[in-house]
């Protein structure tokens, strides 16, 4: 039945639809290079984790210099100095009251370990919550805790036997918000152990943006509860929103932090739980009962942190905010030239990431948009993946003016085409 020759099973991906792959054998900065000599922008960072751009230099030596002293370490019980100075550093640029820093290795286990951490401080606190609170079309990962807390559809309803109840928060629609609000202060009631979010815009559920002060109505209410506030910012982390971390538009403190995706620059997997002393105070204790029982083997990879170190290197020496600050209004300048196009709608921005709606009649046709636009784009040397009829550019910081108009050329092409 099958033709693929190849042994690989890509992720979202039906192999049964026969779509080209195209085989990548280097890239740099903003481009992605086969041997044939063909070159594609890679406008969405690889999937939301090259900030400053492929390959770069600092980043490079860096894990060079670290695989000829140390790779790999077991991390219960022993440490080692990538790890040491990159926790201090995470906690130096981070609000004071996030003191703890807990290692592990993609978003998903960021997220599950923040679950495991809310859930094991009231139980370790001896007060009885378990319940969690979500935002509508939430996504944190695709583990089965983390598809528990996002938003449930055709990507889990496999598992859906398998996933965790949850209280969903509807997400805050313009002029709506104060529902959001009143049903978060609710729910808050009925002592759930934690409310998670994606602050300022819910990136999988189709770049959905919405305002900094609603972000700092829901820090108040959990507050005002005593209920945990998980700030999932593995993708808005690291610039992508406009400021380092979406939180600080806000001037939001969360009790829990879960970073990774931009944490090495995009370069190696690697991810970060950060918590306020008294989660982390919970499992401190003689008691081994009360030991905080998570862990994977390559926890705290010493050549990831060094990578880590690396991309906060970049942060302090090199102009990096100036660069988000010249995307993001070379974002807006491309997105306002489409937005009175009447194919487009709900256009939008926050910080370097922009997005659109293509406005499609009928919905047997909507599903087969994305899959077509992926393909017109590759045809023209972009690497884009809209979701659903969202487009959207998410580029690495470092992509030139010419290349930035290139990608916008192709998605106005791609509305005369498809
Ligand atoms: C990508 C993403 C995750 C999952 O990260 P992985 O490294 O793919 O496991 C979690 N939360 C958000 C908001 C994400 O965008």
């Amino acid at each position: 039945m099958t033709t693929n020759p190849s042994p690989v099973w890509h992720p979202f991906t039906q192999h049964g639809l026969g779509d080209a792959i195209p085989l990548i054998s280097h890239a740099k900065d903003a481009k992605l290079y086969d041997t044939d000599g063909q070159s594609w922008i890679d406008a969405i960072s690889s999937w939301w984790v090259t900030t400053h751009g492929h390959a770069h230099p600092c980043i490079m030596a860096a894990i060079a210099r670290q695989t000829e002293k140390l790779d790999q370490l077991i991390f219960a019980g022993w440490t080692h100095e990538p790890a040491e100075s990159l926790a201090a550093e995470l906690i130096r640029i981070t609000p004071a009251p996030l003191t703890r820093v807990f290692f592990s290795d993609s978003g998903s286990t960021s997220v599950e370990v923040a679950l495991k951490m809310a859930l094991g401080y009231w139980y370790n606190i001896g007060e009885a919550r378990s319940r969690i609170l979500v935002l509508e079309h939430s996504y944190h990962g695709d583990t089965i805790g983390t598809m528990s807390v996002g938003e449930r559809g055709v990507y889990n309803r496999a598992w859906q036997p398998l996933l965790f109840d949850v209280d969903t928060i509807p997400f805050p629609r313009e002029g709506m918000e104060q529902a959001t609000l009143d049903a978060l202060d609710a729910a808050c009631a009925q002592k759930p152990a934690a409310f998670i979010v994606e602050p300022l815009i819910l990136g999988a559920g189709g770049m959905l943006i919405y305002p900094a002060w609603v972000l700092a109505e829901m820090r108040a209410i959990c507050a005002r509860h005593g209920v945990l506030l998980i700030a999932d910012e593995v993708m808005t982390g690291w610039g992508r929103t406009g400021t380092r971390f979406a939180c600080d538009q806000a001037g939001v403190i969360p009790d829990i932090v879960c970073l990774s995706k931009g944490l090495t620059g995009g370069s190696l997997p690697l991810a970060v739980t950060l918590c306020i002393e008294p989660v982390y105070e919970a499992h401190y204790s003689t008691d081994r009962a009360k030991t905080f029982y998570h862990s994977s083997s390559y926890t705290a990879n010493p050549i990831a942190c060094a990578a880590a170190n690396a991309n906060l290197q970049i942060w302090r020496d090199e102009p990096v905010q100036q660069r988000i600050d010249t995307l993001a209004d070379a974002q807006a300048a491309h997105l306002s030239l489409l937005s009175h196009d009447p194919r487009v709608a709900n256009p939008r921005r926050l910080g370097t990431i922009a997005a659109l709606d293509i406005v499609v009649a009928d919905s047997g046709y909507l599903s087969s948009l994305a899959p077509r636009l992926i393909a017109f784009h590759r045809d023209h040397g972009v690497l884009l993946r809209p979701l659903g009829n969202t487009v959207y550019v998410m580029p690495p910081y470092c992509i030139t003016p010419d290349e930035l108009a290139h990608v916008w050329d192709a998605i106005g092409a791609s509305l005369e085409a498809i």
